[in-house]
């Protein structure tokens, strides 16, 4: 069977057979590249990967060709630790100029008091944010993993459990509006563990965060409350979601997820707080903050301020619910039967009952179709294996495709899944993947 590996290395740059099939043809065919060959050959590889198979991971999208070149530029080789007017180091007049822009429009954008645009990823900002705000061994309350929370969200083998003394909630039993957040047992259990911190949001959780509630419930019990939006500031920034900025305390997001930005994290708290998350960032936790990514996370400030940004969080909602439904056409049991957001998280239990989520990860990317195992609440298996897959929709709606094309992407996971270890079936399969990407190439689809 041609596997999507030997796809991709015989196809050049545009997405054309190459006809010799050899690596050489597509190395040198494509006139890009950083000039070390075998740093070239890699890159290439992966260039081609991205745009001849569909990314369907839910944290996971297609940066500008703006964001790549600012988060390529000379400020990788500036020294800046410290803030815009106090930093440690000399020479820092325009990398000063280009963290307040970022800070400016990140504020703007969210309605923010406070923004801090150093961490160097969702889980320094968490990181910040508990150093911030907790000491060690204090209580708090967070989602639990195996019900859509975040790793960072104390988890055993995370800094989080091991120094904080995390309590989960979950999601309501599985029912008609069920598998949604259980605000009677956030309630019951604030009352009860008297939390000095509540934590709201997820990593596979398909429908709206409402933080009104957290805040109620937060100011009940006499708790800070800490939004966790790694995966839907895209969608608030877009509109398309409640924003938990002016409610929560702190909000902690990723810069790379569904806003469409370089990998990285920010921080948004009140005026109160900004000095405590400020020296929770530096010299707390982080050393040098990446100036060029910093760079890059104003660029992409600046193209969610657009409207255009507003249509683009929209579709991928709409995109979302488009292959939700299709999912289910193939008789896919959706956990709380659909989503509000860019994510699904398909149940596979009822459709095979022996078909794991690492299964049917493997069988797609065969397919060439990119998605992640993920558990489902209440899941029988282990994380290694788990009973579910989580598919979004953020990166495809930024090549351009809409509701048709997640239609026909639902029943290409339907065949692919059952299909599953037959070559010539899956092969042909992955054929249609490349003819279906091939119409939709992401920005700056040349570049390296
Ligand atoms: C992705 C994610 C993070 C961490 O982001 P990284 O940049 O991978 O460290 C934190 N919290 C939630 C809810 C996430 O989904």
């Amino acid at each position: 069977m041609a596997t999507v590996m030997d796809r991709n290395r015989d196809m050049n740059p545009n997405g054309d057979m190459n006809r010799n099939g050899d690596d050489q043809g597509v190395r040198y065919a494509s006139g890009v590249g950083v000039g070390d060959p075998e740093v070239d050959a890699i890159l290439q590889s992966e260039s081609v990967r991205q745009r001849s198979t569909l990314q369907l991971i839910a944290s996971e999208n297609f940066a500008s060709p703006a964001v790549l070149a600012a988060a390529g530029s000379v400020l990788t080789n500036k020294y800046a630790e410290g803030y815009p007017g106090r930093r440690y180091y000399a020479g820092n007049r325009f990398v000063d100029q280009m963290e307040s822009l970022a800070k400016e429009r990140l504020a703007r954008l969210f309605g923010a008091e406070h923004v801090n645009v150093q961490p160097h990823s969702g889980s320094n900002a968490n990181a910040a944010a508990y150093l911030a705000l907790l000491e060690p061994g204090d209580t708090v309350l967070a989602m639990s993993l195996d019900q859509g929370g975040h790793l960072t969200h104390g988890s055993p083998v995370n800094f989080s459990g091991r120094l904080y003394d995390f309590v989960p909630y979950g999601v309501t039993a599985a029912g008609p509006d069920g598998e949604r957040i259980d605000f009677d047992q956030v309630a019951d259990l604030a009352r009860r563990v008297r939390p000095k911190l509540i934590v709201a949001g997820a990593t596979a959780y398909p429908r709206v965060i409402d933080p009104a509630p957290f805040r109620q419930i937060a100011d009940e019990v006499g708790a800070r409350f800490l939004f966790d939006a790694a995966h839907v500031a895209g969608l608030i920034a877009g509109g398309v979601h409640p924003s938990p900025f002016g409610v929560a305390d702190v909000v902690t997001f990723t810069t790379h997820k569904t806003l469409r930005g370089p990998r990285g994290g920010a921080i948004a708290c009140s005026e109160e707080l900004a000095k405590g998350i400020d020296k929770a960032v530096f010299p707390g936790l982080q050393g040098g903050p990446l100036e060029h990514v910093i760079a890059a996370k104003a660029v992409a400030f600046g193209e969610a301020l657009r409207p255009s940004f507003k249509q683009y969080a929209a579709a991928i909602v709409a995109n979302a619910k488009a292959l939700a439904a299709s999912l289910e056409s193939e008789g896919l049991r959706l956990v709380s039967g659909g989503t509000d957001n860019h994510l699904v998280l398909v149940d596979l239990r009822p459709f095979d009952e022996e078909l794991s989520g690492k299964v049917a990860q493997e069988a797609l990317e065969a397919a060439g179709i990119v998605a992640n195992r993920n558990q489902i609440p209440g899941d029988p298996r282990s994380p290694f294996v788990t009973s579910g897959l989580r598919l979004g929709t953020a990166a495809q709606t930024t090549t351009g495709m809409g509701e048709p094309e997640m239609e026909t992407i639902g029943r290409l996971i339907g065949r692919a899944l059952r299909s599953r270890g037959d070559e010539s079936a899956t092969s042909a399969i992955a054929d249609d993947v490349a003819g279906l990407c091939q119409k939709f190439p992401p920005p700056g689809a040349e570049r390296p």
